[in-house]
C-alpha cells in the first residue's frame, strides 16, 4: 500500500529552509559555470556551502552515489558524476541536480544551464523544459490529479518535437528524499490520485531533443539518451496548499 504523507504547517517551515538552501547553493554553482571548469569544482562548492549553511547534502552516499551533486552534461540525462577529468566547453549544457536535508527534512531541485553561448536549438530545449515544469506546477491544486502534472509537461513539449523521459519520474518528498507518490512527466489528464493540501512533490521533467529512450553507462549511474541527443532537466520541490502551489526551492 502506498502511503502519502501530508505535511503540517510547522513541518513546511523546515522544508522551506531545506528548499531555500538548495536554491541558494544551486544558484552559486550556476554562477561558477564557465568554459574550462572541471565539473568536480561544482561538487566541492556544494559540499563546502552545505557545511557553512548547516545543511546535509542529500545525494552523497544515497544508494552509494559518490558526490553531493549530479552533474549531467549534454546527452547525459541525470545522475552524472562530477569529475576532475570532465571539463566544460562553450556550447555545452549542464544539468545540476541537488538536494539537502535540514533537521531531517529534504529539498530537491534541478536546473540545466548553458555554458557560454549555446546554439539556438539548444536554448529552445532548455526553455521548453523549464516552461514544461512551470506548467506542471500550475496543476498543483487540491482536487487535481497526479497525472494532470505530467500531462501538462507532455502536452507542452511533445508538439514542439521533443520527448519526455519515462524511466525517471518525480516523487513525493519530506522526511525522505523519495516518498510516494511517483510523478511521471507524462500521462492521461484527470487520472491518478487526487492532490491534497499538505502533499509535497518534487516535480522534475527530463526532456530529450530526440527519442525518449535512455541507457545507463558502465559507471552504473550516468543515464544518457539512447540516441545521444541533448537532454534537459528542471526540478522544483512544491507544496500543495489550500491557496495553490508553493515552490519551496526558491532563495
Ligand atoms: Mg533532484
Ligand atoms: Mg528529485
Amino acid at each position: 500500500m502506498s502511503v502519502v504523507s501530508l505535511k503540517t504547517e510547522r513541518e513546511l517551515t523546515y522544508m522551506r529552509k531545506a528548499g531555500s538552501a538548495v536554491a541558494r547553493i544551486l544558484g552559486e554553482m550556476a554562477d561558477l559555470i564557465q568554459p574550462g571548469l572541471a565539473t568536480i569544482e561544482l561538487d566541492k562548492l556544494a559540499e563546502a556551502r552545505c557545511r557553512e549553511l548547516g545543511v546535509v547534502p542529500a545525494f552523497k552516499g544515497y544508494h552509494g552515489f559518490p558526490a553531493c551533486v549530479c552533474v549531467s552534461v549534454n546527452e547525459e540525462v541525470v545522475h552524472g558524476i562530477p569529475s576532475a577529468k570532465r571539463t566544460l566547453k562553450k556550447g555545452d549544457i549542464v544539468g545540476l541536480d541537488f538536494g539537502v536535508s535540514y533537521e531531517g527534512w529534504y529539498g530537491d531541485s534541478a536546473r540545466t544551464i548553458p555554458v557560454g553561448a549555446v546554439a539556438k536549438e539548444t536554448q529552445q530545449l532548455l526553455d521548453a523544459t523549464s516552461e514544461g515544469l512551470k506548467r506542471a506546477i500550475e496543476q498543483c491544486h487540491e482536487g487535481n490529479r497526479i497525472f494532470d502534472i505530467g500531462h501538462a509537461v507532455q502536452n507542452y513539449v511533445e508538439p514542439l518535437g521533443y520527448s519526455v523521459v519515462r524511466e525517471f519520474v518525480g516523487h513525493g518528498i519530506g522526511r525522505s528524499l523519495h516518498e510516494e507518490p511517483q510523478i511521471p512527466n507524462y500521462g492521461p489528464k484527470g487520472k491518478g490520485m487526487a492532490l491534497k493540501a499538505g502533499m509535497v512533490l518534487a516535480i522534475e521533467p527530463m526532456v530529450n531533443a530526440g527519442s525518449h529512450e535512455v541507457r545507463v553507462l558502465a559507471d552504473g549511474w550516468t543515464a544518457v539518451t539512447a540516441d545521444r541527443s541533448l537532454s534537459a532537466h528542471f526540478e522544483h520541490t512544491v507544496a500543495i496548499t489550500s491557496k495553490g502551489p508553493e515552490i519551496l526551492t526558491l532563495v
